[in-house]
């Protein structure tokens, strides 16, 4: 996504030359349109006389559809009173017309939030015409016809000081706009580093978990040596005379796999003669 100022810069030159109310409007329509999730270009502004009347020629003279129906001194645009936008399309190069697009998914079509946005500010919007639909022409004329402005009339002082004022209001509220949306994408910048940093602690666990379980490996190996110790498969030199007694004696069906106590205290019982004496008395 562009930022602001990218979109901003795209439609520069076309604002050279304008009257600057129409500027201010412009630049105003661009920022109120991006808070709202609609990136627009400007893609006509000042036009002058002869620039007007090779567009009044196409369809006409020349080859192409006819797309005015001004000659030249017969366009607000030849005074600087008039813009066209377009759509500038996610690939943040490409120009689109299309009225029906809906590009920021709030199941209103870009083309007309941006007019809505535009009559706001005070513009006059093409599509309203009856005589020559010009669904991307935006002018703001203050009750002046062509007429009256190639004789050089102007708007009065109070007149753009009130278009001035419905501007800024909205330009203060689109800037306000665009704080809540700079907080939200601190908010979302934020989230993904938690996010992140969750995962982060996530690996840091399963690792912990990796960490412990081959401990209790470690741990299960020392028990089972350690078991190894207690219960002997093979019984102790020293213990065979008490081990042999103890099965003669009728003690003991296996020689083997008694622990080490075990053995011990079987010894300990036939030193002192007590597995024979068993044995002899369990005869
Ligand atoms: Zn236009």
């Amino acid at each position: 996504m562009l930022t602001l100022d990218q979109v901003k810069l795209k439609s520069e030159s076309k604002l050279v030359g304008l009257q600057p109310v129409i500027v201010a409007a412009a630049v105003a329509l661009i920022e109120s349109c991006y808070a709202r999730g609609v990136q627009i270009i400007i893609t006509q502004g000042l036009r002058t006389i002869a620039e007007q009347d090779a567009l009044y020629a196409q369809g006409r003279t020349k080859p192409g559809s006819i797309v005015t129906n001004a000659r030249g001194g017969y366009s607000n645009h030849n005074f600087g009173w008039a813009i066209d936008f377009a759509l500038l399309l996610p690939d943040k190069r490409t120009v689109s017309w299309d009225t029906l697009r809906d590009d920021d998914k709030d199941s209103l079509p870009d083309w007309s939030e941006v007019v809505e946005e535009a009559k706001k500010l005070g513009f006059e919007w093409g599509g309203d015409w009856r005589s020559f639909l010009d669904l991307p022409h935006l002018q703001m004329v203050f009750g002046l016809s062509t007429t009256q402005l190639r004789v050089g009339r102007e708007p009065t002082a109070a007149q753009i000081a009130a278009a001035y004022a419905v501007i800024d209001k909205l330009q203060q509220e689109a800037d306000e706009g665009m704080s809540k949306i700079e907080e939200l994408e601190k908010q979302i910048k934020d989230l993904a580093e938690a996010v992140a940093g969750l995962t982060k602690s996530k690996d840091t666990l399963k690792q912990a978990a990796i960490e412990q379980g081959e401990t209790i490996s470690k741990v299960s190996g020392r028990v089972e040596t350690l078991e190894g110790k207690a219960s002997m498969l093979k019984p102790p030199a020293w213990a065979q005379p008490a081990i042999e007694a103890a099965v003669a004696a009728g003690l003991m069906d296996t020689p083997a796999g008694g622990s080490y106590d075990f053995y011990r205290t079987l010894t300990v019982l036939n030193r002192a003669g007590l597995l024979i004496t068993i044995h002899e008395g369990g005869k």
